[in-house]
């Protein structure tokens, strides 16, 4: 095996092209993303061995919250993309006419996609399409931790899209170092806070933008409002999906003694309707990256009031799916992202007092709202922040392209899906045109006399 490009040549060399002006045409524009569908499609069965062999993920799974939703994103921005990029006029003041005003959506050059593991498809090339869509060309960077995700991007996507301005450079921490060194005119991130901050310093050395796709502590309000059979159906599916390791799973619920008491039994039910009575057994029921991470999760247990699962085998990565009741906000599970397949109980006397703990904490990246009373709703909508607000839904947001997907504050920086792709990884450059005859700036040339004072006073407002 010939040993990998250096990340100074990479770059170099997609610059040039891009300077050359390959990606900018829309049809190439279109065309990659089709082939990104088509790849998806054509070489699923890849994608799904990879899934099942990195994070144990059902073929189902994979394609429900990877494959498919990157299908669906390429098609979404496929279809609109001359929507997107029509240039806008835009209305000009008395002081600059007769004159035209209007914005163009430019390509920002080479961009850099550093993905995680969890969703280690759905991450690396939803960012992609859009980069792609944009007119840029892309390093894609997957995580080391899907190894296998890892190997069939790097060996696919340059027999799909345009090889000259797509390239995948694989590797971890050591090899998004020296990436970061270089000069991207984006970087698009997707992990941890830990990480983002080194990636944000980095980016900032060389003063490129970038965006942050971080984590963080989604809470889940319940109450007597709604059914608890179907919430806990919901609460359920997004928290246990993919064992728990999703940015926007439910990480701890809060509610009150009464409802906690009727929820438990439902949670159980549900799990056990989803899992079957022994989850290590089920298709369906997914694995933690590593025995580490199961170790990590286990030791908070230890003295928890743990209702529901609590079963572990780090040796299998298999930690069941865990309720635990009676958890406090000094509770290690409170202090940090859960980031697997426990959900803890965190009763509180009323909407109040939940408000109370979710604003103690960082701006999550979701806030989800069990409720069909109205004004429960308004007041989770006015009085926390969150990158999205699900209304007695929780993680399916993540499957609009319409929405923006982003944090706020430590959850993240930007966002990104659909248009907001196309504002993430393009330049919105504005324009003005104004002939030069008749000139109308006369009245505001040295020496500044009346007109210019009349300009300044009366026509500038
Ligand atoms: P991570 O931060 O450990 O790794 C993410 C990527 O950063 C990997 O590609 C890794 O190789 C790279 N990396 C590692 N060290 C680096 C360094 N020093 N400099 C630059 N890059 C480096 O995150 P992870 O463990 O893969 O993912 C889990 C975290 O990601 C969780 O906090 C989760 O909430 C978050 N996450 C967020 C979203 C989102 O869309 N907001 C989605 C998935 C995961």
């Amino acid at each position: 095996m010939n040993p990998p490009e250096p990340a100074a040549d990479v770059v170099g060399r997609l610059r040039e092209y891009f300077h050359a002006g390959y990606t900018r045409p829309v049809h190439w524009r279109r065309q990659q993303l089709r082939s990104l569908g088509r790849m998806l499609t054509e070489r699923s069965p890849a994608f799904e061995r990879a899934l099942a062999a990195d994070l144990a993920k059902s073929p189902t799974e994979a394609q429900l919250t990877e494959i498919r939703v990157v299908v669906a994103e390429a098609n979404h921005l496929a279809r609109r993309l001359q929507r997107y990029l029509r240039p806008r006029r835009h209305r000009l003041p008395p002081s600059l006419w007769p004159a035209r005003g209007w914005t163009v959506r430019e390509p920002l050059g080479v961009v850099l996609v550093i993905a995680p593991w969890n969703y280690p498809v759905q991450l690396a090339l939803t960012p992609l399409a859009g980069a792609l869509a944009s007119g840029n060309a892309v390093v894609v960077k997957p995580s080391e931790l899907a190894p296998a995700t890892s190997q069939v991007l790097a060996e696919l996507l340059p027999r799909y899209l345009d090889h000259e301005a797509v390239v995948v450079l694989e590797g971890g921490p050591d090899q998004a170092t020296s990436l970061l060194e270089q000069r991207f005119d984006h970087v698009f991130f997707t992990g941890s806070a830990y990480t983002g901050r080194i990636v944000a310093e980095a980016a900032a050395r060389q003063l490129t933008p970038v965006t942050l796709e971080l984590g963080g502590k989604s809470p889940v309000w319940v109450d007597h409002t709604v059914d608890l059979r179907a919430a806990a159906d919901r609460i359920t599916w997004g928290k246990f999906l993919n064992a728990g390791q999703t940015c926007v799973a439910p990480d701890y619920l809060l509610t009150t003694d009464a409802v906690a008491d009727a929820l438990i039994p439902a949670l159980r039910a549900s799990i056990t309707r989803f899992y079957g009575d022994d989850p290590a057994a089920s298709g369906d029921y997914g694995r933690m990256l590593s025995a580490d991470a199961v170790d990590r999760l286990h030791r908070m247990l230890t003295t928890a009031d743990v209702v529901i699962g609590g079963a572990v085998d780090p040796a299998a990565r298999y930690l069941a799916p865990t309720v635990v009741d009676g958890v406090t906000s000094h509770d290690p599970l409170m202090r940090e992202e859960i980031f697997g397949p426990v959900l803890p109980i965190v009763r509180v006397p009323d909407a109040a007092a939940a408000i109370r703990i979710v604003r103690s904490g960082e701006k999550p990246l979701a806030v989800y709202v069990f409720s069909d009373d109205p004004a429960v709703r308004r007041v989770f909508a006015q009085q926390t922040s969150s990158g999205a607000l699900g209304l007695n839904v929780g993680v399916a947001h993540l499957a609009a392209s319409a929405l923006p997907f982003g944090g706020v504050g430590p959850s993240g920086w930007g966002r990104y899906r659909g248009e907001h792709s196309i504002q993430t990884f393009s330049h919105e450059r504005a324009v003005l045109s104004k002939s030069l005859w008749p000139d109308t700036m006369r009245t505001v040339y040295p020496p500044l006399g009346r007109m210019a004072r009349f300009v300044a006073r009366r026509v500038i407002r």
